[in-house]
């Protein structure tokens, strides 16, 4: 892959120095709206299972109508009563497409006994917010609505329109997926230029801010099934045909294997600005991977797994089944191999490869389910640049990293559906302290206040027909 014309841009807004602005909070109105909406929603259960986001939904159209969006232009509507969606549509001069913000409704479980406090009220305490949802992903959610509420106030007119949509089941799969009925049934109300999703959240340690993740980029998830098939007989007999033998041969060539080493434009791009905050051995690898360095790249991916992971293709044996009695040469063996594979790696490619280390006709190497590789986002020049300049004007001195997660959103299905779909919220968390989908998942309050005026900013940049960006 060639490296990407835009790239210099990310760098030249750093290391130029884009305007320097001072910290801008939002007025003690808007942050109030803001508190008030996002405890709303974090007061209904909306669990994957146990809750609905319908309720969600609602209680976002109530706001959004009570501040004087007209009905046509507030949809509340899905493939089920408990898993309804909110999509709103506030128009602007129309010089260009519009542009989608786009959060999920719903929350990992959260017990009561597993928590030191109900999850499902939102709590302020020490200086953070406390409650199921409050980084996943129902800060976002209340501040899409509170700050589309102050754009109507204020008179604002975007050169294009905004869409906010708060979507049903982005966690755990299932067939109420908001997004995927969006796109089935009503691409009308959602279809956009491109999208802003959760996926990429400011990193600080102990507090102080270091970067801000742009999430540009999903690996996609496919599995096989290793199978071995025997006629079996009895143990007493042994034969050198052994199905459990044959499978373990495969899984051992397996784990000796690696998928090749290589940078795409948004890793390269990732490596490069992760330099900008290292010193030197370090820094110098990651310079020279940005730059297509194997011989760096190979020191770089045996530091730390996540960079292992970032750099390649990786399969893994995660389950393993076989035999029938104690007495009996197995009849089965067989093994799933859980495949995170890069976004330009094709499901093909994968498949002949892994069929390739096998080495032995007698393993079938069956693939599972039906995947959908998820491509890239461009690194747009004019998404990267806001964002860039948003950052350096909230923050000063923190980079703005483009990153791609081993992890999937539902930013996936926009991009696999022609939506470019850029994983941005400017809410910081502790690198040691991501309590997503755990227990007393909290964040801190001055996080959620300035993630407010961050994407209330990033959004304006976006939608000027002369940025000040
Ligand atoms: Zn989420």
């Amino acid at each position: 892959m060639s490296r990407p014309a835009v790239l210099p841009l990310v760098i030249a807004a750093l290391v130029a120095g884009a305007p320097v602005l001072a910290q801008v909070a939002r007025p003690p109105a808007e942050q109030a709206l803001a508190r008030a909406i996002y405890k709303e929603f974090i007061e209904i259960p909306s669990g994957f299972t146990t809750g609905a986001t319908t309720p969600v939904a609602q209680a976002a159209a109530a706001r959004l109508k009570a501040a004087g969006f007209p009905d046509t232009d507030v949809h509340v509507d899905g493939p089920n009563p408990r898993k309804f969606n909110l999509v709103v549509r506030y128009h602007g001069s129309g010089a260009r497409k519009p542009i989608l913000l786009l959060a999920h409704t719903d929350v990992v479980e959260a017990k009561r006994e597993d928590w030191s406090m109900d999850p499902f009220q939102l709590n302020e305490k020490d200086g953070y917010f406390y409650g199921r949802g409050v980084g996943d992903d129902k800060a976002q959610a209340a501040v899409w609505i509170a700050n589309l509420i102050q754009f109507r106030k204020e008179g604002f007119v975007p050169d294009r329109d905004i869409i906010v949509a708060l979507t049903a089941d982005e966690e755990g799969g299932g067939p109420f997926n908001g997004v995927d009925w969006l796109l089935k049934n009503h691409r009308d109300w959602i279809d956009a230029d491109f999208a802003l999703n959760e996926g990429g959240w400011g990193e600080s340690v102990d507090g102080k801010r270091i970067v801000n993740d742009l999430q540009v980029s999903e690996k996609y998830v496919v599995s096989f099934r290793f199978e071995v098939r025997n006629k079996g007989g009895h143990s007493s007999l042994p034969v050198a045909d052994n199905a459990i033998y044959h499978l373990a041969g495969a899984l051992d060539r397996l784990s000796k294997f690696a998928f090749p080493l290589k940078t795409n434009e948004v890793t390269a791009a990732y490596f490069k600005q992760m330099a900008n905050t290292e010193t030197g051995a370090v820094k110098a690898d990651l310079e020279q991977v940005a730059a297509g360095s194997r011989e760096a790249m190979q020191r770089v991916a045996k530091s730390t797994t996540s960079w292992n992971s970032t750099l390649r293709t990786t399969c893994v044996a995660t389950m393993l089944e076989g035999g029938h009695a104690l007495n009996a040469l197995p009849q089965l063996a067989a093994a799933t191999v859980n495949c995170r594979v890069l976004p330009e790696d094709a499901v093909e490619y994968v498949h002949n490869t892994l069929r390739k280390v096998v080495a032995d006709t007698a393993v079938a190497v069956n693939l599972i389910g039906n995947p959908t590789p998820g491509p890239s986002s461009p690194l747009r020049k004019d998404v990267v640049q806001a964002v860039t300049n948003a950052t350096t004007a909230m923050w000063p001195g923190v980079l703005t990293v483009p990153i791609m997660v081993m992890g999937a959103t539902d930013g996936r299905a926009l991009r696999a559906a022609g939506i470019p779909t850029y994983g941005i919220q400017g809410f910081f968390f502790d690198r040691d302290d991501i309590r997503f989908h755990g227990r007393d998942e909290r964040m801190r309050v001055q996080s959620f206040y300035d993630g407010q005026a961050f994407l209330y900013d990033l959004v304006k940049r976006l939608s000027r027909a002369t940025p000040a960006s």
